[in-house]
């Protein structure tokens, strides 16, 4: 069967992609492994999707190419999809630093995505599993349902973290067998586990703190966890963090502690009374 564009990947991206290319007119298909689309969609956001940021810029974007954010992110702006989540009648909030989330649940932006998907004419194939890439003149692309051809293909098979979620190194084997560099994978967006359990005590408990690492820093809460950190200005530091690397929390970030102890007599009652102050 043949195809203008074949997307390898049901992902938030694979969708995007296919709605955009179903719009201008083309034949497309999308094919995925799992039994369903958009799983990670699902669990974003705590299942109410942060779907974008109102103050987004190629700025907030960790990458060896920047300007591929500047032109992507010109192109495509957080309005463009704030306009079409509000053509859905999608109800949403911002949180905090212009973060939208759904007031609802995930699904819908899923669904959304699907919705846009149908009436641009893409169809979506699951439970399909890619065997070979072969390219002549097009791509011949062999799958457990059936062999397709198209003129462009697009990996969109995403990351490697959450294999639960479907989550494959296929992108990485298809740039490999066509010769592509890849860069090295190291974790983003992601927790500090410790060595030991000493924070454990504290679990649950969130404080806006200033998290800083490597001439970066970020104001944004952090969260004890059972076994270490996380919270948004941890995951976000996690990026320039390289093993071995210092990271240093400022619990009262735009307090300077010493000014105010020496300004109350320094024994321990006192110091535990002053602290409780900024942490009750
Ligand atoms: C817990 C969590 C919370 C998050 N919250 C947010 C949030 O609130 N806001 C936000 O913007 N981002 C959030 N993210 C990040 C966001 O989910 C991802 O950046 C985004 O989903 C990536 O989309 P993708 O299409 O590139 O990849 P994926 O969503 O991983 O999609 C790739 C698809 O390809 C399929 N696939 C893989 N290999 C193959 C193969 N060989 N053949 C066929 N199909 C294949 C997979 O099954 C999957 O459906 C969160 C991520 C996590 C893990």
């Amino acid at each position: 069967m043949n195809y203008d564009v074949i997307i390898i990947g049901a992902g938030a991206a694979g969708l995007m992609c296919a709605i955009e290319a179903g719009n201008r007119g083309r034949k497309v298909l999308v094919i995925e492994h799992a039994d369903k689309p958009g799983k990670k969609i699902l669990i974003s956001g705590g299942g109410r999707c942060n779907f974008t940021n109102l103050n987004v810029s190629s700025e907030n974007f960790v990458s060896s190419n920047p300007h591929f954010c500047k032109s992507a992110l010109a192109r495509y702006t957080p309005k463009d999809f704030i306009s079409l989540v509000e053509k859905y009648g999608i109800k949403y909030h911002e949180k905090k630093l212009g973060q939208l989330f759904c007031n609802g649940s995930a699904k819908e932006i899923l669904q959304m995505l699907l919705d846009e998907c149908s009436s641009a004419g893409v169809e979506i194939i699951l439970n399909c599993t890619v065997s070979e890439i072969i390219k002549q003149n097009n791509f011949a692309v062999k799958t457990t349902v059936g062999n397709f051809n198209c003129e462009s293909l697009v990996i969109a098979s995403g990351g490697i973290s959450i294999p639960q979620m479907g989550a494959t190194d296929f992108g990485y084997k298809i740039a490999k067998q066509f010769g592509l560099k890849i860069t090295k994978t190291v974790p983003g967006l992601v927790p500090f586990v410790l060595n030991d359990e000493s924070l454990s005590g504290l679990s649950g408990l969130s404080i806006d703190s200033n998290v800083s690492c490597n001439n970066t820093s970020f104001r944004e809460n952090i969260l004890f966890t059972h076994k270490g950190l996380s919270g948004p200005a941890i995951l976000q530091i996690s990026n320039y963090w390289n093993n071995g690397d210092k990271v240093i929390i400022d619990l009262l970030p735009g307090i300077d502690i010493s000014v105010v102890l020496s300004e109350n007599k320094p024994n321990k009652t006192v110091l535990v009374n002053v602290l409780a102050k900024f942490f009750s």
